[in-house]
C-alpha cells in the first residue's frame, strides 16, 4: 500500500509517500480502507520529533473508511461498512482500562503518535476502537470529528463539570478544539466567549454558536471578558493556546472558577501567581484526550446532528507536505483532511 512515513524527524521534506507492506489483521482485530485522515496539530509535532515515537513512522490519529475484513474474533462488522476508528490506543486488560479510564492506562497513546496512524491506504485495529457511522456523515466530515470533539467532551464535562447556563471561554475558535468546544458549550446553554484572530474566523465563530467574540490581536482578552462578565469573569476558561495566551486565561477567571488546558501550542511553560490561585480559590485542571464511554457519548450528539466537524481544506495524501504547510499557516477554520 501506499502510506506517509517519516523516516527522521524534521521538516516537511521528511513527509515521504512510499510503497510499504499491508497491515494483517490479528484475530482480534480489523482490516480498514482509509478513506479519510483528518490532520491535527500533533501530526506537526510528532514530524519535528517526540518521545516514544519509532522510526519509521506513519502519521495521522483520525481515521475514517470502510471495512475490507475482519479477524476471526470479530463478528460485528461486515466488509464495506463505514466506519471511524477512535484514536485511542490502550491495553484494554489494566485496572484504568477496566475501569473505563483508557487515557489513564500505562500504554495509552494517541494513534499515530506511540503507534502508527492513519496517513496510508489500510490499517489494522482492535475491533473495540472502530465504531459504525451513520450515513449522514461522509468521510470527511466523520473523520474530523474524534480527537477534537472527543477532547472537548472530556474537558467541559469530564473535567471542568461544565453545568448550565455558566460562562464558558473557549480560546481559538478556529482551532479543531475550539469549534468543537463552542458547539458542546452551547449544548449546557452556556455563555460562550470565544477568540479570533480576524473578521473571517470571527464571523464563523458567531455562526457556530459564541456569543462573544474577542479578536486575540487587538484586544486584551481578560479586559473583554470582565466587560462582557460584568466583572465576574467566567466559570470556564478552555485552554490549549499555552504561553501566548496562558497570563490572560488565568485572569479571565472568575473567584472559584476552573481552567482546563489540554495544550501548550505556542510552548509549554507559564507562569502563576500562586496569591491570585490560593485567594480566587481557582481550580487548574488538566485533560489529556478522554475516554471510549466519553467518545461513544459526544459520537451520539454528532450522529443526531446536534454538533458538527467543519471541514476547512482536503488534500489528496500525496499532497501531505502541501498540508502540512497550510496547517503551520493557521489559515484554517476548521479541520485539513487527507484523502488516500
Ligand atoms: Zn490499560
Amino acid at each position: 500500500m501506499k502510506a506517509v512515513r517519516i523516516h527522521q524527524f524534521g521538516g516537511i521534506d521528511e513527509l515521504r509517500y512510499e510503497d510499504v507492506p499491508d497491515p494483517r489483521p490479528r484475530k482480534d482485530q480489523v482490516l480498514i480502507r482509509v478513506r479519510a485522515c483528518a490532520m491535527n496539530h500533533l501530526d506537526l509535532w510528532v514530524r519535528k520529533g517526540l518521545p516514544g515515537v519509532n522510526l519509521p513512522h506513519i502519521l495521522g490519529s483520525d481515521i475514517a473508511g470502510e471495512i475490507v475484513e475482519s479477524g476471526e474474533y470479530v463478528t460485528r462488522f461486515k466488509p464495506g461498512q463505514r466506519v471511524i476508528v477512535a484514536p485511542l490506543h490502550f491495553c484494554g486488560h489494566c485496572t484504568k482500562c477496566l475501569a473505563g479510564l483508557q487515557n489513564r492506562c500505562r500504554e495509552f497513546t494517541v494513534r499515530g503518535n506511540g503507534v502508527d496512524g492513519g496517513n496510508c491506504e489500510l490499517v489494522a485495529v482492535s475491533a473495540a476502537s472502530v465504531v459504525p457511522i451513520p450515513d449522514t456523515l461522509d468521510f470527511n466530515q466523520a473523520a474530523s470529528v474524534p480527537l477534537v470533539f472527543l477532547t472537548a467532551w472530556h474537558m467541559l464535562t469530564g473535567r471542568a463539570a461544565i453545568r448550565p447556563g455558566q460562562t464558558v471561554l473557549i480560546l481559538g475558535a478556529n482551532s479543531g478544539v475550539g469549534i468543537a468546544a463552542i458547539q458542546i458549550a452551547r449544548l449546557f446553554h452556556a455563555r460562550v466567549i470565544t477568540t479570533a484572530g480576524d473578521e473571517r474566523k470571527k464571523a464563523a465563530a458567531l455562526e457556530l454558536g459564541a456569543d462573544h467574540v474577542i479578536d486575540h490581536y487587538q484586544q486584551k482578552i481578560s479586559q473583554e471578558v470582565r466587560k462582557i462578565t460584568n466583572f465576574e469573569g467566567a466559570d470556564i476558561v478552555l485552554e490549549h493556546v499555552g504561553a501566548a495566551t496562558w497570563e490572560e486565561s488565568v485572569k479571565s477567571l472568575k473567584s472559584g472558577g476552573t481552567l482546563v488546558t489540554c495544550g501548550a501550542t505556542t510552548g509549554p511553560t507559564a507562569e502563576i501567581d500562586l496569591r491570585f490561585l490560593f485567594s480566587r480559590e481557582l481550580a487548574l485542571l488538566g485533560s489529556y484526550m478522554g475516554t471510549m464511554g466519553e467518545l461513544h457519548e459526544v459520537l451520539g450528539h454528532v450522529f443526531a446532528g446536534r454538533v458538527k466537524p467543519v471541514v476547512d481544506h482536503i488534500f489528496p495524501l500525496k499532497d501531505v507536505r502541501i498540508a502540512h504547510e497550510y496547517m503551520e499557516k493557521s489559515q484554517m477554520f476548521g479541520k485539513i483532511v487527507l484523502n488516500p
